[in-house]
């Protein structure tokens, strides 16, 4: 591994450049609209192990297959129930990722020798142009060195991946900017494994029958057996140590004046927020959309700033803002101070 990283500007000869570089088994960094991912020939196995090795992520944490129409589905599952046929007319392409059962043509190394296989159709132009382009199904996890927070721009990829893959196409900013939403199925009901974009409410225009997995809100122990692997795991940490405080605006302002101090940062909704209060802070916006948006850059810029200790203003719980406290929650490592 130790590639010259090239950021190309996603257009059409950079997309094909990209394809040729994972036609011949190596890993690119591809934007979707969650985040960045970093994108493999899912069906080869060696290809797949070099994805594991760039990221440094456990071998038992599962990839999500992206494809870029129905057609591709064929031959990867066994079987696809009907919830889900609706769940892909109504969400796909989009950040909807459903674990089906897989055929043998997935090798164990995507699934992470599990039975089953996430898949999604994303609707970014460039990822499907990519897939396309390949001719493949693409496994990709966010394109982060595993335990950080995603990236959400070309140049967040390169931080984390400079030298341990040759390309990134560059498209910009994500539009949603957390990952998918992971659900599975279970008789007519759905499972949420993981929130996203694609919130509760939307699923439930599907089928009334939504669970929300004890894993979405709740820390489980490594060694337990969980729904989706990737709950067990650390995710998603700045280096600074996160504190989530959970209640008022001013139970905020109180805490925080009587707290701050040393190398002490806020995350905040918007810059008012701390206005006459002497501790330097990072946006992260005021709708569920925006801090869907803007979490990752924000917890990425208090490492830029060398912060020790973050104070963050709890988002809502509900809508997108599920998703977005799903990751505060996993990058404050589950710590939650409730005024
Ligand atoms: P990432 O691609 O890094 O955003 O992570 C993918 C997420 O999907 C992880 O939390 C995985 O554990 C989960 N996942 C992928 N495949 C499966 C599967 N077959 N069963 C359950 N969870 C899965
Ligand atoms: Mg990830």
């Amino acid at each position: 591994m130790n590639y010259n990283t090239e950021i190309l500007t996603a257009d059409s000869s950079s997309i094909r450049k990209a394809a040729g570089l994972i036609k011949n088994g190596e890993v690119v960094g591809m934007p979707t609209e969650t985040v960045y991912g970093l994108a493999a020939n899912a069906l080869d196995e060696s290809a797949v192990a070099k994805i594991f090795i760039a990221k440094g992520r456990p071998q038992d944490n599962p990839l999500i297959v992206h494809i870029s129409c129905m057609e591709m589905l064929d031959g990867l599952v066994t079987a696809v129930p009907e919830t889900a046929v609706k769940c892909a007319e109504r969400f796909w392409p989009g950040p909807l990722t459903m674990i089906l059962p897989k055929t043998e043509k997935i090798p164990s190394a995507t699934s992470a020798g599990l039975d089953t296989v996430g898949i999604r159709m994303p609707s970014n132009k460039t990822a499907r142009a990519l897939i396309d382009a390949c001719g493949l199904p693409l496994a990709a996890p966010s394109a982060n060195l595993s335990g950080s927070p995603s990236p959400t721009s070309a140049l967040h990829v390169y931080d984390d991946m400079n030298g341990r893959i040759p390309c990134i196409l560059d498209d910009g900013r994500c539009a949603v900017g957390v990952e998918s939403t992971v659900i599975s199925f279970e008789d007519d009901a759905v499972r949420l494994l993981r929130p996203g974009f694609i919130s509760v409410s939307d699923l439930k225009e599907v089928t009334e029958n939504v669970i929300v997995d004890k894993g979405v809100l709740d820390a489980v122990s490594q060694n337990a057996v969980v729904a989706s692997p990737g709950m067990k795991y650390k995710h998603y940490s700045p280096n600074a140590d996160v504190i989530i405080i959970d209640g008022s605006l001013d139970s905020f302002r109180k805490y925080v004046s009587e707290n701050s101090g040393g190398n002490t940062w806020c995350m905040t909704f918007s810059e008012s927020d701390l206005s006459g209060i002497d501790c330097p802070s990072v946006v992260y916006g005021s709708s569920d959309k925006e801090q869907a948006r803007r979490i990752f850059d924000a917890l990425r810029e208090l490492d830029k700033n060398g912060a020790d200790k973050v104070f963050a203003r709890c988002p809502q719980k509900a809508g997108v803002g599920l998703a977005v406290y799903n990751r505060l929650l996993r990058a404050a490592g589950f710590q939650v101070i409730r005024l």
